[in-house]
């Protein structure tokens, strides 16, 4: 069994020595476990947090384990009869070709409605990130406008396609005039602004127009900041995710704090596992959009295993577009 473990702590942008690639016996099962073929990986910003000395919202990795990561695959072996052989599923399996694991450890999956990857994404946490946030933490309501970052993004497109189907204006923020051209295009923004360009405050501000109700932040930093005075009274920011400060040395200072004073903003962090109680309801939107054509994905996708640590890399720096995932079973 080919298995990447975490290999060095990385100081800023980890590089392919926090990494090694091992080769490792399969255990022999126990009573309630099952052998899982993994055939999609999915590389998260969140693993990045993991890979620090010290804890965040999730536990620190340790030197040599298997890389943290949900994967997509299927049951070839099973010693729990609630779970068949050939049954499809989803879960917290690691960076590796086989995984072992127990009922707790997966949920089924329907390969009969949609691809395979797609339950790592849009139809996985992924899109459960961006439901919760938006409309259990934000409360967004009909015809309001939202500011998305990360809109290329896998999180951050389905926020504005969830918005766009309830009347909003939504206004992204992305990484250069392709994926802002994605954006309005395949995901359907009203507006795109490229956060790399020299006058993005200004174009902001004018896709900004009367200002904000909702700002899903994805990235925290220095575009956190320049959202601040575009926010309307009473707005509302749940904090999804920094993915801009994950490799930073130094925390970003914020300078227009007096903004969510003044305009009595409303700031909240949210973390999925923390709101199951709405999981049924997030997939139940998600799945019927999808069915009926009105969610789409985009997927970056790189083969092989060993090739995951490149692509982890690259997605932190904005390499993809829509879900990095790494295909383990090519053939
Ligand atoms: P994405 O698919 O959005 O990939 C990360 C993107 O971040 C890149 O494509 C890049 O896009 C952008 N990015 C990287 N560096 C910067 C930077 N310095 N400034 C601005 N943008 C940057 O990842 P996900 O959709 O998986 O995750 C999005 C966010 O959601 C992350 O912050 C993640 O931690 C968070 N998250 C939170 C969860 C929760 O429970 N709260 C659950 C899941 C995810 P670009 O080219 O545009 O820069």
């Amino acid at each position: 069994n080919r298995v990447v473990t975490f290999a060095r702590r990385p100081e800023g942008l980890p590089d392919a020595t926090c990494f090694a690639l091992e080769s490792r016996p399969l255990p022999a099962l126990a009573e309630g476990q099952v052998l899982v073929e993994n055939h999609y990986l999915s590389l998260d910003p969140y693993i990045r947090m993991r890979m620090e000395a010290k804890d965040s919202y999730a536990p620190v990795m340790a030197l040599g384990e298997t890389m943290v990561g949900r994967t997509v695959g299927q049951v070839i072996e099973s010693r729990d009869a609630a779970i068949p052989e050939g049954s499809w599923v989803v879960g917290r399996l690691g960076w590796q070709d086989y995984s072992v694991g127990t009922k707790a450890d997966v949920q089924f999956i329907h390969p009969d409605r949609a691809p395979l990857s797609a339950y790592l994404g849009s139809l996985g946490s992924t899109g459960i990130t961006a439901w919760i946030g938006l409309v259990h933490i934000a409360g967004v309501k009909e015809g309001e406008s939202v500011l998305v970052s990360a809109a290329s993004g896998a999180v951050g497109s389905v926020v504005g396609q969830l918005a766009r189907a309830r009347g909003c204006r939504v206004v992204g923020i992305a990484g250069g005039a392709r994926k802002c051209g994605v954006v309005r295009e395949r995901f359907g923004f009203d507006d795109c602004v490229d956060y790399k360009a020299p006058d993005f405050t200004e174009r902001l501000a004018q896709a900004a127009g009367p200002g904000f109700d909702i700002y899903f932040d994805n990235v925290g930093g220095p575009i956190f900041d320049a959202t601040l005075p575009l926010m309307r009274l009473f707005g509302r920011i749940p904090l999804c995710g920094l993915v801009s400060q994950y490799n930073a040395a130094e925390p970003y200072g914020v300078r227009n704090l007096r903004e969510v004073f003044n305009k009595r903003l409303t700031i909240r962090g949210f973390v999925i596992s923390d709101h199951r109680d709405v999981w049924d309801m997030a997939t139940q939107e998600l799945e019927r959009a999808y069915a009926e054509g009105r969610l789409v994905y985009e997927e970056t996708v790189i083969d092989g295993l060993e090739n995951a640590p490149d692509a982890f890399i690259g997605m932190l720096q904005g390499g993809n577009i829509g879900k990095q995932l790494v295909r383990i079973k090519t053939a």
